[in-house]
């Protein structure tokens, strides 16, 4: 019978890793918003989204309300990582009744120990000149927290049952005693100066007459926590954070730091957010009936609440001596022990304590101390007796232990998936009666969740102080966390636009475009406005071979194009053009040009024909006709001499000449943005804007010839190359530009230009928020104010940077921290949170301002069409739109939201200026035949 006993309570292996998996269904139901409801693990929000980093400081007062004990605690911190905290406390007993009374008297009542505590230990040099004393209240019940300073007791516990309560915000409850207490105080304050009488009176009245006059502290209660969650915060310390907690106490309870993303029931998206398991419910659904031996069932039944809290009526030190009571009871029925004795003690309900279980079980050696211990009970045991008693304690205790384990395991496991890792090294910290208790504990608790979650590596920290200086991290750190959200939202705001500030944008480009389009105002606009002398999109009947080049971009390549009833097939090489050629005489660049294409049209086999060319050159021109265009600068490195000025399609043809090459002919030149129109125009007919967002931006779309008043003639329509990276430059967007801008623009190659085309394309935004970080960074707001020397570096921070950072939901964590190694930043999780929220708010505004142009541009479409709705596609390239995570849906969201009546679809251009030139080669050769 004894080892059928044992054999009961002691559950296999694979038993465990079935009650894990369990264990993790349960917490995802409870964190789920639509099964929160019915699940028995309530994984409840905690709003503590944070642990300590070692800078908080000031002085904290903590109210732990414990059973039959209101404990105050006052902690001084000193921002030294929290190595010395200074700590004062005072430990109440509860008045008799206290406990079923009503709730007001219950909250009137700690309110006077903190008024008590505080006039002892208090004195206006200890709080500073600040006077104002923030306190975290210890609740050790279960409650539905919907902020951190807000929390609705869901059900009394532990032996309390105060009326009024249930509810209830108990945050509100505490502060109104707290401040209806205040006034009491005032008032005997008055009346003792008066008449000189009371201690409490006399001790306020001396201090304020020797200091300020009035009350020397506010009590503000700012956080309301689980003692689970204290003893958490108590362990995080010294730069090492604490994650996970258990509490293996009277009862027992787990909390831990998840993905605020997977916590449903609560708004935090971003960072973490502790939750409060709750697990003492695990198996209220039945999920550990087979594993119930009829002692648990037993106890169940005595219990004041059958059928609830099933997995900490097997673990919490309330019920391990009940179920060793159980066990006896059974085993003595059965004659297996206390034969032909009297074991009649054994019925009463208690008389078996935990503490009973613990001295048996710590006592390996010497049975006397166990036939002592039962002797004293009443009981008369043997020699054998003592031994089998000695066996079923540890058998109750190590599954206890194990049962621990097995929810620990369940946490660790689900941890280490959700952040997407493949080992977690994590800190735990455990209190309580059996962790404290019993000396195998720890071990257990080690090796059996090894076992169960090889994957996980905890280290178990003990709790020092219990929960009462976590509590004083919390409300440290919740304050530490609001005034650094206030510091951050200072620095991000001038980067935030409103829907205002973006119709404005909207308006002045639409000014600017007007002013670029009208031949007398042209010269003073920011907007250039170049006519590129395309006035088809393609139509679909376009046919034949083509050869197109494209210079300027990130390579030179050559193509051949060839466009068929069947579609487009493109062959291309990149060539190489060596620095010693950019930068020598245009002679020789075009020379290396025609060289390439000879070279490319030999391996192609297409030496024989003489094929229409179309030249996307990506550099500024005033174009003068199709064929025809004056280089205006050199940009991106090139600067061949003698260029400048010159007609860019002329001097290529000068060089096919010297050459002899006769292969070829250049019938166009287009600008990149518009080779994207027309790329995309082939298989989208509405297609008639063109837009770039890469290294830089710019956009073209088609205008009635009669708005361009820098060309003759008012018949049909014409692609207008806006250069709208220059938007600005006038000062028009001076409104706009933050510190960081500024700083950006200052270092450039071109300052005061491209100032639009600063905001939002590749090239920048990574500085933008390289520029963001080193004043978060000075101000102390990232990296705990650690200067990054590598951060110093321009253009370290990669605009691509961006997009790794804002992919991730928490799950690319890995690829952050490769970033965060290459710029050698040492950045705990909270600063990367933050660096997102940096990487964020650039690439938005950018996207946005970007939409605020398109929205002038689609809705001047409009008016110039007379239409109620316009219906118009946008052919797009460039690596940053490509790419990035939410540019394009921010892109588009803005843009419905500022043209409304436009009907806008983006369409991804596929290699848009090899392909966009060759068809501009083709519909130049289409509208020629046409009109021959
Ligand atoms: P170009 O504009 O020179 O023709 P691209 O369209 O390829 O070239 O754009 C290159 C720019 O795209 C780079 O300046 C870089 O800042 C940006 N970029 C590259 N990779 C990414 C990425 N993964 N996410 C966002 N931007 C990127
Ligand atoms: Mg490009």
């Amino acid at each position: 019978q004894i080892q059928r006993a044992l054999r009961s309570l002691s559950i296999p292996l694979e038993r465990l890793h079935i009650m894990k998996g369990h264990m993790m269904q349960d917490m995802c139901k409870g964190l789920s918003r639509q099964t929160h409801a019915q699940a028995k693990v309530r994984m409840l929000p905690t709003y503590i989204c944070s642990t300590p980093n070692g800078t908080e400081k000031g002085n904290f007062l903590v109210v732990e309300l414990c059973q039959n004990q209101v404990r105050t605690l006052l902690v001084t911190l000193y921002g030294d990582g929290n190595m010395s905290p200074q700590m004062m406390y005072k430990i109440f007993n509860m008045p008799e009744g206290i406990l079923h009374g009503e709730g007001e008297a219950l909250f009137d009542f700690i309110a006077q120990c903190v008024s008590q505590f505080l006039s002892e230990t208090v004195s206006p040099d200890t709080t500073g000149t600040g006077l104002h004393l923030p306190l975290g209240f210890v609740f050790p019940f279960t409650c539905q927290q919907t902020q951190l300073d807000k929390a609705e007791l869901l059900s009394w516990s532990k032996g309390f049952n105060c009326s009024g309560v249930v509810g209830k915000d108990v945050v509100q409850l505490l502060q109104s005693a707290i401040d209806k207490q205040d006034k009491q105080d005032q008032q005997d304050k008055q009346e003792g100066e008066a008449n000189g009488a009371g201690w409490l009176s006399s001790w306020k009245g001396r201090k304020s007459s020797q200091s300020t006059p009035g009350k020397p502290y506010h009590v503000e209660v700012v956080a309301l926590m689980n003692d689970t969650v204290g003893t958490m915060m108590t362990c995080s310390m010294e730069g090492r954070p604490c994650e996970v907690a258990i509490v293996a106490d009277k009862g027992s309870n787990c909390c831990f730091m998840a993905e605020a993303y997977l916590v449903e029931t609560a708004e935090e998206t971003s960072g973490r957010m502790c939750v409060n398991t709750e697990w003492g419910c695990f198996g209220d659904d039945g999920a550990l009936n087979d594993v119930f031996t009829p002692y648990d069932v037993s106890v169940d039944e005595e219990s004041s609440n059958p059928g609830e809290k099933r997995f900490e009526k097997m673990v919490g030190t309330l019920y391990l001596g009940e179920i060793v009571r159980h066990a006896l009871i059974a085993l003595t029925a059965e004659k297996a022990i206390f034969t032909g004795t009297n074991a009649a003690v054994l019925k009463e309900k208690g008389v078996f304590t935990t503490q009973h279980v613990l001295d048996i079980v710590n006592n390996e050696d010497g049975i006397t101390e166990v036939q002592r211990i039962l002797e004293v009970l009443g009981l008369q045991p043997s020699e054998r007796d003592c031994g089998r008693v000695q066996q079923i304690c540890r058998a109750v205790m190590g599954r206890a232990a194990t049962l621990h384990a097995t929810g620990l395991a369940a946490i660790l496991s689900y941890m280490c998936q959700t952040r997407d890792l493949e080992t977690l090294m994590v800190n735990v910290g455990v209190e309580g009666e059996l962790y404290s208790g019993y000396p195998r504990f720890e071990e257990i608790l080690l090796s059996v969740s090894r076992l169960l979650s090889p994957e996980c590596m905890p280290t178990l920290l003990a709790s020092r102080d219990g929960s009462g200086r976590g509590a004083a991290m919390v409300t440290a750190v919740a304050l530490r966390l609001a005034a650094q959200r206030r510091a951050v939202n200072e620095v991000l705001a001038p980067l935030r636009l409103s829907r205002a500030d973006l119709e404005k944008v909207q308006a002045l480009m639409r000014e600017e475009m007007d002013k670029g389009l009208c031949k007398e105002t042209n010269p003073s606009a920011s907007v250039r406005m170049l006519p590129t002398y395309v006035s088809h999109t393609p139509d679909g009947t376009e046919r034949g071979d083509f050869l197109a080049l494209d210079l300027g971009g990130t390579n030179f390549r050559v193509l051949v194009v060839r466009v068929t009833e069947d579609g487009i097939t493109m062959a291309s090489e990149i060539y190489v053009i060596p620095v010693a050629i950019m930068q020598g005489t245009g002679e020789e660049l075009f020379d290396h040009i025609i060289d390439c294409i000879i070279d490319f049209q030999t391996k192609q086999k297409l030496v024989t024909q003489m094929l229409p060319l179309g030249f996307t050159f990506s550099f500024p021109c005033q174009q003068v006709g199709l064929d025809k265009a004056l280089l205006l600068t050199w940009t991106k490195g090139f600067s061949a001499s003698g260029c400048v000025g010159q007609d860019v399609v002329q001097l290529l043809r000068d060089a096919a000449k010297r050459k002899r090459h006769l292969g070829m002919e250049v019938v166009a030149l287009v600008n990149d943005t518009v080779g994207t129109m027309m790329a995309c125009g082939y298989d989208d007919p509405k297609c008639e804007i063109g837009l770039i967002v890469g290294t830089g931006t710019n956009a073209c779309y088609m205008e009635e010839m009669r708005n361009v008043g820098t060309v003759e003639g008012d018949q049909g329509r014409m692609c207008i190359n806006m250069e709208w990276g220059a938007f600005g430059d006038n000062g028009c967007l001076d409104h706009l530009f933050t510190h960081f801008d500024k700083v950006v623009d200052e270092t450039t190659i071109n300052p005061g230009k491209q100032r639009f085309e600063k905001l939002i394309s590749g090239m920048y935004l990574g500085e933008i928020v390289r520029q963001i970080l080193l004043v978060m960074t000075e101000k102390e707001l990232l990296f705990q104010g650690k200067p990054c020397p590598k951060l110093q570096t321009k253009d370290i921070f990669k605009t691509k940077f961006l997009s790794t950072i804002e992919l991730s939901n928490g799950l690319a964590l890995r690829q952050i921290q490769a970033i965060l190694n290459e710029l050698e930043l040492d950045a705990s999780f909270e600063d990367s949170v933050l660096m997102r929220e940096v990487c964020q708010t650039v690439s938005l505004r950018a996207a946005q301002l970007c939409a605020a142009g398109l929205a002038a541009v689609v809705e001047k479409m409009r008016e110039n069409r007379g239409l109620d709705q316009l219906s118009v596609t946008v052919g797009v390239d460039g690596t940053l739109y490509k790419l990035h995570p939410c540019f394009s849906d921010n892109l588009q969201k803005t843009l419905k939201d500022l043209a409304p009546n436009c009907n806008v679809t983006f369409l991804l251009s596929e290699d848009g200026s090899g392909k966009g030139a060759a068809l501009v080669a083709a519909v130049a050769s289409r509208a020629a035949n046409a009109m021959e």
